[in-house]
């Protein structure tokens, strides 16, 4: 199956991502979890993409397909993938269909997951991330754990630099104008569910499940 999690930040991509890999046992890929990895690792890739993502600006195509390109190719992604966070352009998304067409692999569903403008910044400004598996914790949902140790890997829990309010409001706008048109741009070409993500994380992880399995089940009767 590949999968890509689609809307803006803070509606629970990578909360989901996870569930979702857990379930159909094929691996997230999470461009944002690479490029903090690549920051923490103070190695090139980190370094040219610190200043973008300080401001919460997009980091440049080129350097994030590369990095697409060499993870899709591992052999853990051979039974699919869940793509987290890209694509988040039309020509990353360009770059992409090219790349699943030379790798003769099928269209991908994509799953947009949409929340209030309100509850987003709500989630954002509430929430903590492990600096080593990525897992979201949130004041709402997911309290952290008065000691900051992730329950899920027993990594350090932080606030991400970039989940300040100015920075959020940048991603916000960014979302808006750069990626929200790449919804279009597979409404055209494979298969698009859209989620209610105004529910608990177990509701929508139900519905995204109980969606996917109905989509597989038409597919194997077809
Ligand atoms: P995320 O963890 O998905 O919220 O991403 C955090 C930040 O990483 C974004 O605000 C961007 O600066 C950068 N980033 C992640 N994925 C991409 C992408 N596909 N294209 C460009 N920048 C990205």
């Amino acid at each position: 199956m590949y999968l890509i999690l689609f809307g803006a930040p803070g509606v629970g991509k990578g909360t989901q991502a996870k569930m979702i890999s857990n379930y159909f046992k094929i691996p997230q890929i999470s461009t944002g979890d690479m490029l903090r990895e690549a920051i923490r690792n103070k190695n090139d890739l980190g370094k040219s993409a610190q200043s973008f993502m300080d401001k919460g600006s997009l980091v440049p195509d080129d350097l994030i397909l590369k990095i697409i390109k060499h993870r899709i190719l591992e052999p853990d992604c051979s039974r699919g993938f869940i793509l987290d966070g890209f694509p988040r352009t039309i020509a990353q998304a360009k770059s992409l269909a090219l790349l699943m067409q030379e790798m003769q692999l099928p269209p991908f569903i994509l799953v947009d997951i949409n929340v209030s403008d309100k509850d987003i910044l709500d989630r954002l400004m509430g929430r903590k991330t492990c600096t080593k598996c990525g897992a979201d914790y949130n004041k709402l949902t997911r309290p952290a754990p008065e000691n900051n140790i992730c329950t899920d890997c027993g990594g350090t829990i932080a606030t991400r630099d970039d989940d300040n309010e100015e920075t959020i409001q940048n991603r916000l706008r960014i979302y808006g104008e750069q990626t929200a048109p790449v919804k279009d741009f597979y409404k055209k070409r494979g298969t698009f569910i859209n989620i209610d993500g105004n529910k608990s994380v177990e509701q929508v992880y139900f519905l995204i499940i109980n969606e996917l399995n109905q989509l597989q089940e038409l597919q194997r009767n077809r």
